[in-house]
C-alpha cells in the first residue's frame, strides 16, 4: 500500500480548511442570509481569507492550481451550508475561467488575483429578455468609435451584478453575423458613465446572491478591453460552461447532502434510527435510498471532472448529464427530505425548504435542464452508452 501523494495531502489540507471556515462563519451566517437577502459578504471574504478563492486559477496569480474535482466538493460544501454563499463564490470563478483562457497578459494579472482574494467581485453576463437558451441571438451591441467600443443594450438575471468590479460581458459586434459575431469584453464598472445595475430581484431561493439587471447606455469602454478577437465570444463562451454547469452540478448534490444531513440529525434528535417500529424503520430505509442516490451522483460528478481535466475529446454530454443529474437530485431529494419530516418540513429553523428553494434555480440556470437533454440526445448519433 502506498500512502496519499503529495496532490492528494494537498486536496485533504484543503478540503479540511474549507469545512472549518464552514463551520465557523458560513453555516451560522446561512439562516441570516435567507431571511435578509443581504449580500454574504462575511462568508465570502472568510472563504477567500482563508486561501479558498480561485481554486481553478493559477499560483502565480493567486488561484490554488486544484484539479476541478477538489473544486466541485468545495462548491457541494459551501451550497451544503449555504447557498446564496456558493453562487456568489462560484460566480467569481465564472469570470475568472474566461480571463484565465483568453485574457492577455496584463489582464489576467489585473484581475485574476483580486477574484482570487475577493478584493474584486466578478461577474459574467450573457442573458438578456430575449436572449436566455439562445445567446446567439443577443442583441447588446459593442460598436466600435475610434480606440474605443461604445456598448448598448441590456443584460439580465446577472449573478454579482450590482456588486461587481468587473464584468465579463458578452456583446455583438454585428448582428447579422448571429454567434460568429459575438465577442466578450471585460468591463470595469466603477465611474463607468452609461452603465447602471438593477435592484436585487426577490427570488424563491439563493436569497443573498444578488441578481440583477444589467444597462448599458452609450458605455464607452477601451478598445484593450476586448477579451480576445472580435468574434471569439461563442467559442470562449463554450469553453467556459463546462465548469460553470459543473459548479450547478456540485450545488444539487450539496443541497441534497444539506438538506439530507439535516433530516437525519432530526431523526437522531427523536430517536428515530435506533427505533425497531415498522413506521421507523420505512422512515429508515427511506433515508437509505436517499443516502445511496446522492452517493451515486457525488460519483458521477467526481468522474465527469476527471474527464474534464484529462480527457482530450469534447466532453459536452458528460457534463450535461451531470448537470442534469445532479441539479435535478437536489429538488428531488430536499423535496424528498421535507416530507419525511412531515410539517416539520416546513420549518424555517430545520434549513429543510431552504435547500428545497435553493434547489430548484440550479435545474434553469447555466443552461436549462431541457437544454441539457437536447446537447445530450444530440451526442447519441456518436455514442455508446459508456
Ligand atoms: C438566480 C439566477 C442567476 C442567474 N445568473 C446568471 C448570470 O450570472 N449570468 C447570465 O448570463 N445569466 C444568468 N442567469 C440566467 C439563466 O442562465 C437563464 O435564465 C437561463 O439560461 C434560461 O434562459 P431564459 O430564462 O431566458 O429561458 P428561455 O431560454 O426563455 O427558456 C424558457 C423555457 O423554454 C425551454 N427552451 C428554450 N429553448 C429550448 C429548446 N431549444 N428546446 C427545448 N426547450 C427549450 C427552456 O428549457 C425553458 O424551460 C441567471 C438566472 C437566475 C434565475
Amino acid at each position: 500500500m502506498t500512502g496519499p501523494t503529495k496532490q492528494e495531502h494537498a486536496n485533504a489540507e484543503l478540503l479540511a480548511k474549507l469545512d472549518e471556515v464552514l463551520t465557523t462563519v458560513v453555516a451560522p451566517e446561512a439562516e441570516h442570509t435567507d431571511q435578509s437577502g443581504e449580500f454574504p459578504w462575511k462568508s465570502v471574504r472568510a472563504l477567500a481569507a482563508g486561501g479558498l478563492g480561485g481554486l481553478l486559477m493559477s499560483r502565480e496569480l493567486g488561484g490554488q492550481e486544484m484539479p476541478t474535482v477538489v473544486y466541485a466538493q468545495a462548491v457541494e460544501r459551501i451550497a451544503a451550508a449555504c447557498g446564496a454563499t456558493s453562487t456568489v463564490y462560484m460566480t467569481q470563478m465564472h469570470c475568472a475561467h474566461p480571463i484565465a483562457l483568453q485574457g492577455r497578459a496584463d489582464q489576467r494579472e489585473r484581475w485574476i488575483p483580486r477574484l482570487c482574494s475577493a478584493d474584486a467581485i466578478g461577474a459574467i453576463a450573457l442573458t438578456e429578455p430575449n436572449a436566455g437558451s439562445d445567446v446567439a441571438t443577443m442583441t447588446t451591441v459593442a460598436r466600435r468609435a475610434g480606440d474605443s467600443y461604445l456598448i448598448n443594450g441590456g443584460k439580465t438575471f446577472i449573478s454579482n451584478g450590482d456588486v461587481a468590479d468587473v464584468i465579463v460581458l458578452f456583446a455583438t459586434v454585428d448582428r447579422s453575423r448571429g454567434k460568429n459575431g459575438i465577442t466578450a469584453f471585460l468591463v470595469e464598472t466603477t465611474e463607468l458613465p452609461g452603465f447602471r445595475a438593477g435592484t436585487p430581484m426577490k427570488k424563491l431561493g439563493q436569497k443573498g446572491a444578488s441578481t440583477v439587471e444589467l444597462h448599458f447606455d452609450e458605455c464607452r469602454i477601451p478598445m484593450t478591453a476586448r477579451l480576445g478577437d472580435e468574434g471569439m465570444g461563442y467559442p470562449l463562451l463554450l469553453r467556459s460552461v463546462a465548469k460553470s454547469r459543473i459548479s450547478a452540478a456540485a450545488q444539487g448534490v450539496g443541497f441534497a447532502a444539506g438538506a439530507f444531513d439535516a433530516t437525519v440529525r432530526y431523526c437522531a434528535e427523536y430517536g428515530l434510527l435506533s427505533s425497531r417500529t415498522r413506521e421507523a424503520q420505512d422512515l429508515q430505509f427511506s433515508l437509505a435510498a436517499l443516502r445511496s442516490e446522492i452517493f451515486a451522483a457525488r460519483a458521477m460528478l467526481h468522474s465527469v471532472c476527471d474527464l474534464v481535466d484529462h480527457r482530450a475529446d469534447d466532453p459536452t454530454a458528460e457534463v450535461s448529464m451531470v448537470k442534469l443529474h445532479c441539479t435535478a437530485l437536489g429538488v428531488r431529494v430536499s423535496s424528498a427530505c421535507a416530507e419525511l419530516l412531515g410539517a416539520d418540513g416546513d420549518r424555517l429553523d430545520l434549513g429543510v425548504e431552504r435547500r428545497l428553494r435553493d434547489a430548484k434555480i440550479t435545474e434553469i440556470y447555466d443552461g436549462t435542464n431541457q437544454i441539457q437533454s437536447m446537447l445530450i440526445a444530440r451526442d447519441l448519433r456518436l455514442a455508446t452508452s459508456h
